[in-house]
């Protein structure tokens, strides 16, 4: 497990104390930000984007929980026409509706949804391809969560379909240790079936929201999912 050497296309993880992360995801435009911590987490990804001498050009949200979501607002302030983009289906939690489809378990989705007063330009759903992102199906956590696969060198970044704090877990059964992603989770038999979706994507590297990047990380995922639910 490390992430003290640099990931193949460039991508840089900003970390709040190493366990709440974004990513800055470098494209020929600009960068793209991969979730954007809490709002105390902005100045360092300001910083860590100024560093690499390129704008963000556009904010890609893998789901709506304030950890993920919390910088938004302060962000969209201090970028001016910045694009904002998340799945068709948690653009519903970041304006506030909570309501569950019809063909949907119905089950309360959990975890912290304040939103924001920011809303996304545009929407968009698995198989949509942002710079070289391949947005994939992660429902489970909440019922639109989206991963991102960076199609130049394997990374995955898993939103929290998995965490890496104290060990690689999926959030349909997670560690002792830290319990907190597991808690949040809507929907833990979707969330198993969304964590065996991205093992089979065999990524060569994990880039999860909460924990360090893990490398060749098929074994360990496959241990996680071992763990059922
Ligand atoms: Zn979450």
């Amino acid at each position: 497990m490390s992430n003290s050497h640099p990931i193949p296309a460039g991508i840089v993880r900003v970390s709040l104390l190493g366990a709440v992360n974004a990513y800055l995801v470098p494209e020929d435009d600009g960068l793209t930000l991969v979730d954007t911590t809490m709002k105390g987490g902005v100045k360092k990804i300001v910083a860590a984007a100024e560093k690499l001498g390129k704008p963000i050009v556009r904010v890609l949200l893998t789901h709506a929980h304030d950890d993920h979501v919390g910088g938004l607002d302060a962000l969209a302030e201090r970028l001016p026409g910045v694009e904002v983009l998340i799945s068709t289906r948690d653009a519903r939690l970041l304006a506030g509706d909570t309501t569950l489809d019809a063909d949907e378990p119905q089950t309360k989705i959990r975890g912290g949804l304040k939103g924001a007063r920011t809303a996304p330009t545009r929407t968009i759903v698995a198989g949509d391809r942002v710079g070289s992102l391949l947005a994939v199906a992660a429902p489970g956590h909440t019922p639109g969560q989206l991963a991102f696969l960076d199609e130049r060198d394997g990374t995955l970044i898993c939103g929290d379909a998995y965490a890496t704090l104290f060990g690689v877990a999926t959030c349909a059964k997670g560690k002792a240790t830290f319990p907190l992603p597991a808690l949040a989770t809507w929907h833990k038999p979707t969330a198993l079936q969304t964590a065996r979706d991205l093992r089979a994507l065999d990524p060569q590297r994990l880039a999860p929201g909460h924990g360090p990047v893990v490398d060749a990380p098929g074994p360990e995922m496959d241990r996680a999912i071992a763990r059922g639910c």
